[in-house]
């Protein structure tokens, strides 16, 4: 962690290696986007709880990235590396494991449907999915609201301006996704 924190700024990348990472498993495609928003009220916050691992914690998580509310980026593992953003869960193809496919997208934002998410984020997350797009052939962006399950044991990103991201022209999964 840089100390004093300072925001990395608009569009900036600042990488900030979180230790909740594993491989990807051999041969796996990487395909999907999944959106999170993180509660956690700051990206500094958010970048120092992806930095507590095992054995102290109990539930270490990590994603890919991270986007403040000005459109600071922090990246906490590389994309080709498996995050654990997502937990248990299953996409509209049924694939379960997201996180062995998915790249995985922190919004700073409370989540309480309220809290808007700002232009600049907003721009910041497109930069981002539009270069995994080049990189990975991804095939569907989804709510983690969406992939998690059971259904309803997440609701992120709520409040989140899915219009926003529909000219990239991929499939767009939200709400909860009942199975079975
Ligand atoms: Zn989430």
């Amino acid at each position: 962690m840089p100390s004093p924190w300072r925001e990395p700024g608009y569009l900036r990348v600042v990488w900030i290696q979180s230790p909740n990472y594993g491989p990807r498993p051999v041969n796996g495609a990487i395909d999907t986007i999944v959106v999170h928003s993180t509660v956690i009220p700051t990206l500094e916050t958010t970048t120092k709880a992806f930095q507590r691992g095992e054995p102290a914690n109990p539930n270490p998580v990590s994603a890919h990235f991270t986007i403040g509310r000005d459109g600071s980026i922090v990246q906490n593992v590389s994309s080709f590396g498996r995050a654990w953003h997502a937990g248990a869960g299953v996409d509209a193809a049924g694939h379960t494991n997201p996180n062995n496919y998915s790249i995985g997208i922190e919004l700073v934002n409370l989540n309480d449907g309220k809290d808007p998410y700002p232009d600049a984020q907003i721009e910041a997350l497109r930069g981002i999915v539009a270069t995994m797009r080049r990189r990975f052939p991804i095939r569907q962006i989804v709510s983690h609201e969406y992939i998690a399950q059971p259904p309803g044991r997440k609701n992120d990103p709520k409040g989140f301006p899915w219009d926003r991201l529909k000219d990239f022209g991929l499939p767009i999964y939200t709400g909860e996704h009942k199975v079975g």
